[in-house]
């Protein structure tokens, strides 16, 4: 039956694909809804991956900041916008407009992001308003500038349907863009000619779909494609009518390429791959004309990321594959708003609407914005922005949407620059980050659901984000709290925004602002959309720029570049080693990332029950063999340290790491563990172009990190963050658990048991194991697990038996083993987030015959949703398939001993 609900149409809070969402409000008052993919969105055809999937239980107002304050006083709005005005104005006056940043989000709609910038760059008059889409994009940014003239993505997602190769380069796109990659998946089986390249130091889930995959060595991604560019060069499969008609610099670009090798053992030997993988690869890209290459943070991430990504621009260049159907460079973009955050300057080396620091565009800027104070030069980008206020010279910093103490590399000095700065302002919509925590002012702003406004996607696809849930408390838009605070300052009229639509007709209008002129046309101009009506505004359909249907979203296919010369450039890119390369000191390379459940740092995910059953706690991937010479077992806490810091992780022994790498993901943060935070160690040293850090390369060292005490806490209720040496707590479907570890067995005991007599407890004091359970009636509300060794418990049991209103007498008795019953299936950690299907199921099901993910599925349902774990399932048939026959016997009769397929 026809639901009556009405539907809002909206687009997903997290990554760059940008997928449509349908929202049902079932009941406003408890902000349930419930939501599916937009089966018309073009980025996703009504797809969503398990992140998206699971929005709905991420909107709650627990742990929401819903009022401002004032160094922990609330206040209402007139007093705290009348606060920031007037101390941003003191600063003004004593210090000038340097000592004033603004670090901003790929989170934040593209009106509040204009906003920010109008008022920093056009009202303030500084420039040192950056963005964390510098961690994420800026490589790819200079990139494009560089070869095509302006920031410009010349592909869509519509390519992928014609490609015939596909080189994935730096992107775990199975984990990080599932949308994309169940597109590419799909692509894969309807196109038999097609293939697929994962070129990348880890073995991921994406290598799942790779006919071939590279295991380069960090960093040599240039010499690489540098050595591509020379062999086609050498064998003549060049487009010499597109170079000579379209392109500038070929001959120097070829000729570095040339000097840097033509030998593909040399580039074998220093990439770390086969003479005949790379030989297979260059043939592979020579014969094939449809070749997309989609490049992520493994490239941009680097202190080489500008040069990577022109290294793979030349290539296309070279060839003539750019503007045409399944051919071209596609980045793809980390975060919703990346590329809006782009399209309106929210880099501080750029001005709005895709101008720079020019004379012409400042003048041109300065005079749309009627600014009186138009910041005259590039500011200060992330890292040296944070540095700036270490220093002392930034005075007043105004964070939006963003957790930079937990993002950013060196992590505990970006935490000094928060302590020193005299004024530290966060606007965001959760209460409790880590970076509230250094906040003098803290404003509330609206979340997804509340907000309202346009975010651009990978392909330059322009899409609402709609309001469908009642603004909390006092919260309010992020560009409302910026107009408010500028009108304060005297600004009215330049801020004289009410409604987001108003934002919006004013950055297309200055899009289109003397664009088209005689001097150099912009790419980017929304002119179509500069009058827009409110009522149009708000029907907005999916919206592709150029907003000419006749390129079907596709650009440069008529040839012509934004440059000046209308050329596209080739950029000269020479191989250099990584800095800080490892040492005896530092032996090992650390490797970061994201896993497929968690965003950024775990602010929103972490409130969806799903998604933290997948990977649940801080970890690093470590190689058996690497794991064997450290006397390191699966699941024994490491301390990895480096230069800059240290941490603590569980170690998962992986061969998809190679000997001498390690991977941590970025997620973790002080609300969900002590010490299980990446940020300390990674290295600062950024790309010299673009800034960005380089965050996929770190020298550290490690060791086993033995504790006298581990226990682990199932609770109804959030504790007190624990006093222990290391915790991690993972909010689970039913309880909070808490792993705890200690150093010494002290007084620390009896806080956890506190003076409430449990229910049941087993106690054997002369192995140190102690276990606990408190009971309300026959409910099970807590219970805790003390012993000497990690522990061994069946978690996902005793999870389960959180859901119960009343335990049985068996579970009662089994409780304190921490195992299950005999007859109770053991399901394993989870694997696939949507249905909830262990890894335990899951190899019950290999050994019981299925030898597909599709033939799993129809047995276990996993994988059957948003498809993020096929990949997984794979590898998990491919490891059990590759053991010997005895081995694997053996292992199938462990998993099938007493337990039968679920049923359908
Ligand atoms: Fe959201 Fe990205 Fe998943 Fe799409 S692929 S549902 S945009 S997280």
């Amino acid at each position: 039956m026809k639901s009556s609900i009405p539907v809002v149409n909206t687009t997903c809070a997290y990554c760059g694909v940008g997928c449509g969402i349908r929202v049902r409000v079932q009941d406003p008052g408890r902000r349930q809804v419930t939501l599916e993919g937009d089966p018309d969105h073009p980025a996703n055809y009504g797809k969503l991956c398990a992140k998206g999937a699971t929005l709905a239980e991420t909107i709650g107002l627990e742990k929401r900041q819903l009022a401002p304050q004032i160094r922990g006083r609330e206040v209402d709005w007139s007093v705290a916008t009348d606060y920031v005005a007037r101390k941003i104005t003191e600063v003004l006056e004593k210090h000038g407009p340097d000592a004033i940043g603004l670090y901003l989000s790929g989170q934040l709609l593209t009106e509040d992001y204009y906003v920010a910038n109008k008022f920093a760059k056009g009202f303030l008059g500084t420039a040192n308003v950056d963005t964390n889409s510098r961690l994420c994009m800026s490589s790819s940014v200079v990139g494009h500038k560089r070869a095509f003239g302006e920031d410009l993505v010349p592909t869509c997602y519509e390519d992928i349907d014609h490609a015939d190769l596909m080189v994935l380069v730096g992107s775990n796109t199975a984990w990080c863009h599932p949308i994309v990659y169940q597109r590419i998946k799909n692509a894969r089986q309807n196109n038999p000619r097609l293939k697929v390249v994962v070129i990348d130091p880890r073995r991921t889930d994406t290598c799942d779909i790779a006919d071939l995959h590279l295991p380069l060595r960090a960093g040599t991604d240039v010499l690489l494609f540098n050595g591509l560019l020379a062999r086609l060069f050498e064998k003549g499969c060049l487009d010499y009518d597109f170079i000579e008609a379209h392109t500038d610099g070929f001959r120097e670009a070829v000729r570095q390429a040339i000097d840097d090798t033509t030998d593909p053992a040399v580039i074998a030997d220093t990439c770390g791959l086969a003479t005949r993988d790379i030989e297979t690869f260059y043939s592979w890209f020579e014969q094939t004309g449809k070749t997309l290459t989609f490049y992520s943070q493994g490239v941009n991430q680097s202190i080489t990321g500008s040069d990577k990504v022109n290294a793979i621009i030349n290539c296309h260049l070279a060839t003539g594959r750019i503007g045409k159907p399944g051919a071209g460079p596609f980045s793809l973009t980390g975060q919703p708003n990346a590329m809006g955050g782009r399209e309106v300057g929210g880099l501080a080396n750029q001005l709005a609407a895709h101008m720079d620091f020019d004379e012409d565009s400042v003048d041109r800027v300065a005079r749309f914005w009627k600014a009186p104070n138009m910041a005259r030069k590039p500011g200060l980008k992330t890292l040296d922005l944070f540095e700036a206020a270490r220093r002392g010279d930034i005075k007043v910093l105004w964070i939006m949407a963003t957790n930079p103490a937990v993002s950013l590399p060196d992590n505990n000095r970006v935490r000094e620059a928060l302590e020193n700065c005299e004024l530290v302002i966060v606007s965001d919509c959760i209460a409790d980050t880590d970076t509230m925590a250094y906040a003098d002012v803290k404003l509330p702003a609206q979340g997804w659901g509340e907000k309202d406004g346009t975010v651009t996607n990978s392909e330059r696809c322009l899409s609402r984000q709609r309001a469908f849930l009642a603004s909390p408390g006092l919260a309010k838009p992020d560009w409302q709290i910026v107009s408010e605070v500028a009108r304060a300052m005297g600004f009215e009229a330049a801020f004289s925004f009410y409604e987001p639509a108003d934002v919006f007709r004013e950055h297309a209008r200055l899009s289109c602002f003397e664009n088209n002129t005689g001097q150099r046309q912009r790419f980017f101009n929304l002119e179509p959309l500069a009058n827009i009506q409110q009522a149009v505004y708000d029907q907005l359909k999916p919206t592709q720029w150029p907003l000419k249907p006749a390129l079907n979203g596709r650009l440069f296919s008529d040839g012509r570049f934004a440059t000046a010369s209308g050329k596209a450039r080739f950029i000269s890119t020479a191989h250099r080693p990584v800095a800080n390369a490892t040492s005896e000191e530092y032996p090992l390379q650390l490797n970061t990332g994201r896993v497929r459940d968690q965003w950024h740092t775990m602010t929103r995910t972490a409130f969806a029950k799903r998604l933290n059953a997948h990977k649940p706690r801080p970890f690093m991937e470590i190689h058996p063999d690497t794991a064997t010479e450290y006397g390191i077992s699966d699941g024994d806490i490491v301390h990895v340290e480096s230069r800059w810091g240290e941490m603590l992780a569980a170690a998962s022994v992986s061969e998809g790491v190679q000997r001498e790498q390690l991977f941590i993901p970025i997620h973790w943060n002080d609300q969900f563990s002590s010490r299980g935070r990446v940020g300390p160690l990674v290295n600062p040293d950024v790309d010299d172009h673009s800034g960005q850090p380089e965050l996929k390369h770190t020298p550290v060292r490690i060791r086993k990190e033995t504790f006298a005490l581990y226990a682990r806490l199932w609770t109804r209720r959030e504790i007190r963050k624990p006093s222990s040496d290391y915790w991690v707590k993972v909010q689970g479907d039913h309880a909070i658990v808490y792993d705890m570890a200690h150093q010494q067995w002290t007084e620390w005991t009896t806080l956890l048991t506190g003076s409430d007599p449990a229910s049941v407890q087993y106690q054997d004091p002369r192995r140190n194991t102690f276990r606990y359970a408190w009971f309300n009636g026959p409910r099970l509300e807590r219970c805790l697990f003390l012993s000497p060794e990690p522990l061994a418990l069946n978690e996902q049991w005793i999870n389960q038996l959180f859901s119960k209103e009343r335990l049985e007498r068996f579970e009662r008795q089994a409780l304190l083993s921490g195992m299950a019953p005999g007859h109770i299936e053991d399901t394993g950690a989870i694997v696939c987030a949507c249905h909830s299907v262990g890894e335990k199921t899951i190899l019950r099901a290999i050994s019981q015959g299925c030898c597909s993910a599709t033939e799993i599925g129809s047995a276990t349902k996993a994988g059957t949703n948003c498809g993020s774990c096929v990949g997984e399932l794979n590898q998990m048939i491919a490891a059990t398939l590759s053991q010997p026959e005895d081995q694997g016997n053996q292992l199938r009769e462990q998993q099938t001993a007493g337990y039968e397929l679920p049923r359908q």
